[in-house]
């Protein structure tokens, strides 16, 4: 693609991944048409405080946003919201949108981001039912998220945890049902998984684990969850968090490679030069481990993404940096660098017993990731060492009377 050719950028979707995307394009330099197209009714604003902050009600709408509203026109950003991108002819390079205007682009960029997973059973579409996506599905929930409500969280991934401890704090009762063994079984390993369940259990969160939702009753509105065990239990209100598909309908209408998200190379480009995905919604070969082909949900991933876009049309490089993802629940700072799948050894730096410590994990002698609880030293060390591709080995790590920043400095030597 000859990137001085582009006179026009469209990006469909105006979340993390496309607001920062145009962003970032004006900023590095981009002289032409910039248009986002959002199907939301507010300009692109940050999802993790939905879950915390936000519904706890802490924070208002103005805070969430990205950045002012007044920016976009500033920039020369057309933001045109609320609409919905319902076709894409790759021929004619051109858009369709809702009510049939049509757009021309140059390059396009996809971030459409995710849907959450409905939940599959009878009962799921009761008054009372959320599922938290976004900031339209929190004003649903908040005059229900009240002292004393009965709560009946389905999925213990980071939205049940962290909805769950808001909720203790504002006095609700909450009970967790997860079809897994532990909670958190897809993000982090059974050791930190543990000291969350304690954690929690200990703020007065009742679990079901192995428990498989069949039926959410009521008439009209939710009054309990059946399991298929038969035990009920009770609920005024029912969030479930049990993951997201990647919304890839109009990759898929247009005939883009799409394999658990839209495919794209490192520079965020699908099989169609024009045509960019970024976000939750794509997958791309991810540099620090071994070119595999993935997708990931974080912000700054979508940030990543938008970089990479941007950098890419304007014809830039852009260096890659190492996933990092949080989550914070009480007064504990989960910070995570890199990608644990695949590990062969945990090691724990610190003890959960102090509610501050790290899991370092190792595939082989290499070090992939580290979940750092309440530990942003040990965070910030394995980050940056995983980024050089460097390791300490699992015997030293351990070792507390060596500073994390003492242990850093030696294995760069
Ligand atoms: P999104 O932010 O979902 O944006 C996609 C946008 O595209 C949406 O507004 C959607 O409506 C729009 N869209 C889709 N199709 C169309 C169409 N055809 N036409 C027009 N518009 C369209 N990550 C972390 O790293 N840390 C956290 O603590 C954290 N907390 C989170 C808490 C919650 C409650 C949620 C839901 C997510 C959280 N995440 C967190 C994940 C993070 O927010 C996402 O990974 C990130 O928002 C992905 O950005 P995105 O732009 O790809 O998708
Ligand atoms: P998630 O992390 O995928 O967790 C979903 C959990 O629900 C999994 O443990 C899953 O178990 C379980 N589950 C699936 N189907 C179930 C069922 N029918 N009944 C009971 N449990 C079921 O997804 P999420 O927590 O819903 O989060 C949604 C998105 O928001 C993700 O992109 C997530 O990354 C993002 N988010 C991120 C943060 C953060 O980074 N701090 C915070 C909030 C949200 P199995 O794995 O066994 O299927």
């Amino acid at each position: 693609m000859d990137t001085t050719n582009i006179k026009r950028v469209l990006v469909i979707g105006a979340g993390q991944a496309g607001g920062e995307a145009a962003q970032r394009l004006r900023q590095g330099g981009f002289e032409g048409e910039i248009t986002l197209i959002g199907e939301e009714p507010c300009p692109p604003y940050q999802r993790p405080p939905l879950s915390k902050a936000y519904l706890s009600g802490a924070m208002d709408i103005e805070r969430l946003l990205l950045r002012p509203a007044s920016l976009y026109a500033d920039e020369r950003i057309a933001l045109l919201a609320p609409v919905r991108a319902v076709w894409i002819d790759r021929a004619g390079k051109r858009v369709r949108l809702e009510g049939g205007r049509e757009l021309p682009y140059d390059a396009l960029v996809l971030a459409t981001g995710a849907r959450p997973r409905p939940l599959p059973i009878v009962g799921a579409d009761l008054d009372g039912v959320h599922t938290l996506r976004t900031a339209a599905d929190v004003d649903a929930i908040r005059p229900r998220f009240i002292a004393g409500a009965k709560l009946v969280v389905v999925g213990a991934g980071y939205i049940g945890l962290e909805v769950a401890a808001i909720a203790r704090k504002l006095g609700l009762d909450v009970t967790v049902i997860e079809t897994a063994v532990r909670p958190l079984a897809r993000v982090t390993s059974p050791e930190v998984a543990g000291f969350f369940l304690d954690e929690h259990t200990r703020q007065g969160v009742r679990f079901v684990l192995g428990g498989q939702p069949a039926l959410i009753k009521g008439r009209t509105h939710v009054t309990g969850v059946a399991l298929a065990d038969g035990t009920e239990i009770p609920a005024d209100l029912v969030i479930a968090g049990i993951g997201v598909t990647p919304e890839t309908t109009l990759a898929q209408q247009c005939g883009l490679e799409l394999a658990n998200g839209v495919v794209t190379d490192k520079q965020c480009r699908t099989g169609d030069p024009s045509i960019f995905a970024i976000g939750d919604c794509a997958a791309r070969p991810m540099t620090h481990f071994g070119d595999r082909v993935q997708r990931l949900e974080s912000v700054h991933n979508a940030i990543e993404g938008a970089k990479i876009a941007a950098a890419t049309m304007l014809g830039k490089e852009q260096s890659v940096e190492t996933p990092w993802f949080w989550s914070d629940q009480y007064d504990l700072k989960l910070q995570i660098a890199g990608l644990f799948q695949g590990y062969d050894k945990v090691v724990l730096r610190g003890s959960p017993a102090e509610r501050a410590f790290a899991a370092f994990y190792y595939k082989g002698p290499r070090l992939i990731a580290v979940d750092a609880i309440n530990r942003p030293g040990e965070y910030l060390g394995a980050k940056s060492l995983i980024q050089r591709s460097q390791t300490i080995a699992p015997d030293i790590i351990a070792d507390t009377s060596r500073t994390m920043k003492d242990l850093v400095a030696a294995a760069g030597q």
